[in-house]
């Protein structure tokens, strides 16, 4: 330390001196060489000035442009989203007129989301790099669930606002407010509005107000769709892991184009989701999110 010390000082004065002779110089030279000298000097400072600046402005645009295609990514996704649907109706067309032995199965979960079984779902579902279709209803608490929906590729529909079935079933007018609440809200909180939405308890339940509330939709843009096949999650009783399996592959039975209800709150079928999953693969369905122009959805 002293002797860093020592050192430090004893260099001091010597610092000193030189920047006293540089100064010297310095004004020497300016004193001794006014006019055309200094102009240059100035001059090509300011050349080195104006390319700096350009290189900035190239560089501030490149920013620009990265941000902007940062902006873009959404739409273009979707562009590309669209692109992979129009294939997949064309896919259905060529199965439902046996011209395809290709099979497909739209895996849905109505009701959510809930606390903990949701997040697992959307586990095993990223695990077998598996895209379903999540009907929702109003869950303020739970959008940071409905955005790793949205990340991670699932398709959000629309379940009613408050799926109670008295309010909702009250007057095609209720539920047409119910629906219309929930894509606003949908549409407000996560920016995505759903274009297939699930009577709450299937559309037999809206009785004779179904064509009445199916016309709303359709003026809305929005398509609706039941099932063909289920783990059995939303009926009354307990439920097995094992007979929800059997429930699910049961119904599927020589069916083509499968529509599959479930529910986020059944640990069931959260337990017997792997193996659905692994079933419908071997048997050569192709798992898909649904979109709006499946034939699956009915559109009034
Ligand atoms: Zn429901």
């Amino acid at each position: 330390m002293t002797e860093t010390r020592t050192k430090k000082s004893s260099l001091l004065p010597v610092l000193i001196t030189m920047l006293m002779i540089t100064s010297a110089v310095a004004v020497g030279v300016r004193m001794t060489t006014p006019g055309e000298d200094k102009l240059q000097a100035m001059q090509e400072e300011w050349q080195t000035l104006t390319a700096e600046k350009e290189a900035l402005t190239g560089e501030i645009q490149g920013l620009k442009a990265a941000v902007a295609e940062q902006k873009d990514l959404p739409q273009a996704i979707q562009r590309q989203k669209e692109e992979g649907f129009r294939q997949l109706g064309e896919l259905e067309q060529k199965i439902k007129a046996g011209e395809s032995t290709q099979k497909i199965a739209y895996l849905t979960f109505d009701d959510g989301p809930y606390d903990n079984t949701t997040e697992a779902i959307l586990d095993v579902l990223k695990e077998k790099g598996v895209h379903a279709t999540f009907f929702l209803r109003h869950r303020p608490d739970h959008v940071a669930q409905i955005r790793r929906e949205i990340r991670e590729g699932h398709t959000l529909a629309n379940h009613s606002y408050s799926h109670k079935i008295k309010a909702v079933y009250q007057s095609a007018d209720s539920c047409i407010r119910e629906i219309r609440d929930q894509q606003e809200w949908l549409t407000e909180t996560v920016g995505v509005t759903p274009q297939i939405y699930r009577f709450p308890g299937g559309s037999p339940t809206a009785g004779s107000k179904k064509q009445a509330i199916a016309a709303a939709l359709a003026a809305d843009g929005l398509g609706y769709v039941d099932w063909n096949c289920a783990t059995g999650d939303g009926l009354p009783g307990a439920l097995t892991t094992e007979k929800a399996y059997q429930n699910a592959i049961g119904s599927v039975g020589e069916q083509k184009i499968v529509v599959m209800l479930m529910h986020d709150y059944s640990t069931a079928t959260l337990e017997a989701l792997p193996e659905i999953i692994d079933t419908l693969k071997a048997e050569g369905y192709l798992l898909m999110p649904l979109f709006r122009e499946s034939v699956m959805i009915r559109s009034a």
